[in-house]
């Protein structure tokens, strides 16, 4: 009987190596399996001084956070643009805002997203020629300013977050595009696109809407202010818009309240 349960441990323990290899490539893996506690009180230190959203997260919210940051880190391909160097602190700052969108769920990764490319701030994008600070193109590369990305996390209230609003991009390509529809999300987000048409309307013909002139742009962007002022202003978004509040609570799986 003891062999038995032997067996069926070895079993485990190397499917368990093999899947974790295959995901994170062999120093990958061996980089997350010594994800010792120096490593994480380092990443602890690193988000509590950055991060407005990290300090107000519980201890066991704070800790996946840590964990799911890491792994995105070594996961997703970070290119800089403009000779702009990429270190271990940029690929955090990069993949915060992905962790912090997607915190409520169980699967975190953006399915075709692995792509981002960082330049040093506002850059010319070579097919339109217009000057941008981030885009997303859904065939699943993220274009980022630096100093923008920043700039959006250092003051956490301006309901201005560029990370939040490309990663709000990503997702609602990815909830869209997906064919598995792990998330079970697509309901969430048709409610939010019902509500957000009536509401874009509204922003068109009111110079004092809450949300900002650019949410009436189309259903795209609408969302992707949205989560902005979600995470940003959530006490005033629950006040002025409860209904579209409440599904966005029940898309994302928390609540910043
Ligand atoms: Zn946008």
């Amino acid at each position: 009987m003891e062999s038995t349960n032997n067996i069926f441990f070895i079993l485990i323990l190397t499917f368990f190596i093999i899947y974790s290899i295959r995901y994170f490539g062999i120093f990958g893996f061996l980089d997350v399996l010594f994800l010792n506690r120096e490593k994480i009180w380092k990443l602890k230190n690193f988000f509590s001084k950055h991060f407005h959203y990290f300090n107000q997260l519980s201890e066991k919210d704070k800790e996946r956070f840590i964990y799911r940051a890491y792994k995105l880190s070594k996961l997703i391909n970070i290119i800089g643009r403009q000779d702009f160097v990429i270190t271990p602190e940029v690929r955090l700052f990069v993949v915060a805002a992905q962790v912090q969108l997607t915190l409520g769920f169980k699967q975190y990764e953006l399915n075709k997203f692995h792509t981002i490319l960082v330049y040093p701030d506002v850059y010319k994008n070579k097919i339109t020629g217009n000057m941008h600070y981030g885009e997303v193109n859904p065939k699943g590369v993220i274009v980022l300013s630096w100093k923008r990305l920043v700039n959006g996390f250092e003051i956490p209230d301006d309901k201005i977050n560029l990370g939040l609003h490309e990663m709000a991009h990503a997702l609602m390509h990815t909830i869209i595009s997906s064919n598995d529809h792990e998330y079970g999300l697509d309901p969430y987000l048709r409610d939010i696109v019902r509500l957000s048409q009536l509401e874009m309307d509204k922003i068109k013909n009111d110079d004092h809407h809450f949300f900002r002139k650019y949410a009436g742009t189309n259903i795209y962007e609408f969302f992707s202010v949205a989560v902005e002022y979600f995470f940003e202003v959530p006490g005033e978004f629950k006040k002025e818009l409860p209904e579209l509040y409440q599904f966005m609570v029940s898309l994302l799986k928390q609540n910043p309240v």
